[in-house]
């Protein structure tokens, strides 16, 4: 029987100390919060998208990085694994729209309740309120570990210490710095899954749009093209789609990036062509702005106009061939002005953190380590939202603790 310590009690934090006592060990969680899965409870929207009911060779299509690295962690413990494990656990799930796993009760602390649990049962101790601010190694394979309160020493610690995004809920970013101590590489930690800051957006606040095609370039290489839905906010776009691609954006220079929405994707220029004349004949003598009602949302048609330089108040008789020809053209490419991403503490998700190079893909052991333990939010692995940064939690922790 070894003395683990898990330094954390978050998503990949209890899956790691469950699986790590589920074989035999002595268990400790250390976690600096008064109570576990602070994060947890506010993950989607405080429903909680636990995983995806993906089969695991899609999973890996909404990796963002490192996919190859998560590959024998998510077949050792894939989606269908997770939703076994949570209903054998007393939590009745529910799929949703896209494949996405709620707990049938849409309460996100149910799910901190059913790993809590699983971990009581198999015997784990947990100190709460209690932040570990070191760790040392002792001998080849014995560490200390020192907290704002005391020192203890363990054979193995597993550090499940998250990113730095939404720091209140405890994740500041600890284990980076534990992972330095070691000498290990951390990538440039990066926002992913934010919102986009652009300029020009405040007219538009509050809007929402629906199938719509938001698509970017960074210095002339496409980067991403997602069909769904967004917002307009007080800092410029946020929402599904727009969630997504700024974790693709974040390796970018934001002033190099090309934003461009298309209002119309499911017609093609000259199908739209086709429609903006029919809508015109129909009605001759009104004006633009006001024919355009029956393609667009009211508030979009004021920028849209702006952007060719057509007046609103245009009767539609007066609008000339090439003045119809850019406003196709702004339907189908409006432009945005894309200034940041938002903070990485606002982000969903850290992007960047610990080199997965310095991690065994199949145990989470540190390579130059043995003993140590890195899994979670911690490393740099990311993904686009739906369950699967969730996933990546509960697989990495899972190896981690079955490995120890
Ligand atoms: C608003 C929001 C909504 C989200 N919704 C979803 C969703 O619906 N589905 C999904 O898949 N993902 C979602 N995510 C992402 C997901 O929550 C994280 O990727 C996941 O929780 C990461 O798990 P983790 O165990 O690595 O870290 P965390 O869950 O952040 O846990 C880390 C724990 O370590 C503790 N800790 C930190 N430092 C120390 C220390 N020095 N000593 C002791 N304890 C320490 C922290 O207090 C914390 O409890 C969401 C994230 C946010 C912010």
């Amino acid at each position: 029987m070894k003395k683990v310590i898990v330094i954390g009690a978050g998503a990949s934090g209890l899956m790691a100390a469950y699986a790590a006592a589920a074989r035999g060990n002595d268990v400790l969680v250390l976690e600096r919060n008064e109570k576990a899965g602070k994060k947890i409870y506010i993950t989607g929207k405080g429903r909680c998208n636990v995983t995806n009911d993906l089969p695991a060779e899609d999973f890996f299509q909404n990796v963002v990085h490192n996919a190859k690295f998560l590959r024998s962690c998510i077949y050792a413990f894939p989606p269908e694994r997770t939703m076994r494990f949570l209903e054998e656990g007393g939590l009745p799930l529910k799929v949703e729209r896209g494949g996405r796993v709620f707990p049938a009760s849409d309460k996100a602390s149910d799910v901190t309740k059913c790993l809590e649990r699983y971990c009581r049962n198999a015997g784990v101790t947990f100190a709460f309120s209690e932040q570990v601010k070191k760790i040392e190694l002792l001998q080849s394979t014995m560490f200390g570990i020192i907290t704002d309160k005391r020192r203890v020493e363990a054979d193995a610690v597993i550090v499940c210490t998250g990113g730095i995004s939404y720091p209140a809920t405890g994740s500041t970013g600890d284990g980076y710095v534990f992972a330095r101590g070691f000498g290990l590489r951390v990538g440039k930690l990066r926002p992913a899954l934010c919102g986009i800051v652009c300029d020009g957006c405040e007219p538009l606040q509050g809007l929402s749009l629906k199938n719509v095609r938001l698509s970017a370039q960074c210095g002339g290489r496409k980067v991403g093209s997602l069909f769904g839905e967004m917002l307009f906010t007080h800092f410029g776009v946020s929402g599904p789609i727009v969630l997504s691609l700024s974790s693709l954006l974040n390796d970018c220079d934001l002033s190099s990036v090309l934003l461009s929405l298309d209002l119309k994707p499911a017609l093609d220029e000259e199908t739209l062509d086709r429609r903006l004349l029919r809508e015109f004949d129909a009605a001759k003598n009104k004006q633009v702005g006001h024919v355009l009602e029956t393609l667009l949302p009211k508030r979009m048609i004021r920028p849209v106009l702006a952007q060719v330089a057509v007046a609103e108040t245009l009767p539609v008789h007066s609008v000339s061939k090439v003045q119809r020809a850019a406003l196709l053209r702004a339907l189908k490419d409006f432009r945005l002005t894309p200034r940041a991403l938002r903070p990485v503490e606002e982000a969903i998700v850290t992007a960047g953190g610990i080199d997965v190079k310095e991690i065994d893909p199949k145990t989470m052991q540190c390579k130059k380590v043995p003993g140590l333990y890195f899994c979670g939010e911690l490393l740099d692995v990311d993904a686009f939202t739906g369950g699967f940064n969730l996933q990546i939690a509960f697989a990495t922790g899972f190896a981690a603790g079955n490995a120890v």
